[in-house]
């Protein structure tokens, strides 16, 4: 499966970067050896390799596939983000598990936002989406504050994760959510006030700490399989 950053229309699109690259370098790819393509707007193609350059690939479009890995309910989620690898990880399986917007958060324990320039975090959407067959790219949204994202009404139904919470079954499902995950140091006091006074509503995950990237992904498979 291979990336297009041009929207995929008409008779022939051509790969530039790394997509051409891994084609030309890593497969060693001939004419006419054929691939999926897509362009992170929803469907796929097949398409077949007309020429090769030496930094491009043009492939000849063929069929589109309206089809659609998605979950029937679009699922944001706000986390502060973690540093390093742990960041990678935490966005490849929320692509896998298919949420559709990630918000990095800040906190007031939360440290500086960790975001990695915004390119190579939309690299990681797109190596995982090729991987699991997502074709649609799940977006990151700018990072916002808890105070701001709390009283916002971004979604009619809002879950935070806080020990002591109510299980997560016990919440109602619905078409669109927004999930909410601590800093290492826990959401503060007054801002777990204000998530309820906003109508979130507090869920637990388990008699143990986890991590926030742990945290993130058992939040949001629990979502997805319930
Ligand atoms: N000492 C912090 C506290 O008590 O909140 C631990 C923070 S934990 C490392 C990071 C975030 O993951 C928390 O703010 C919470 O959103 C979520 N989290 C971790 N374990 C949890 C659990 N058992 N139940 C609910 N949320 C949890």
């Amino acid at each position: 499966r291979y990336f297009s950053e041009t929207p995929l229309s008409g008779e022939s699109v051509t790969l530039q970067g790394s997509e051409a690259h891994h084609l030309l370098h890593v497969m060693r790819a001939e004419p006419g050896l054929e691939v999926v393509v897509f362009d992170g707007l929803g469907g796929e193609w097949s398409a077949e390799i007309a020429c090769l350059g030496r930094a491009e690939v043009e492939l000849t479009l063929q069929e589109h596939a309206a089809i659609e890995r998605e979950n029937s309910a679009e699922i944001s989620l706000a986390v502060p983000l973690p540093k390093g690898d742990r960041q990678r990880w935490l966005i490849e399986k929320c692509v896998e598990l298919g949420v559709t917007h990630l918000i990095p958060l800040t906190t007031a324990r939360s440290t500086k936002n960790s975001a990695e320039a915004s390119a190579k975090l939309t690299r990681y959407v797109i190596e995982a989406s090729k991987q699991c067959g997502r074709n649609r790219l799940m977006q990151i949204e700018q990072p916002q504050s808890w105070s701001t994202l709390a009283a916002c009404g971004l979604a009619p139904l809002r879950v935070l994760a806080h020990p002591n919470g109510a299980p997560l079954s016990e919440i109602e499902t619905g078409d669109s959510v927004l999930l909410a995950v601590g800093p290492e140091g826990g959401f503060t006091d007054t801002e777990i006030s204000l998530a309820v006074e906003s109508n979130w509503q507090v869920v637990s995950l388990g008699e143990r700490i986890l991590r926030i990237e742990t945290a993130a992904l058992a939040m949001v498979s629990q979502w997805v399989l319930r």
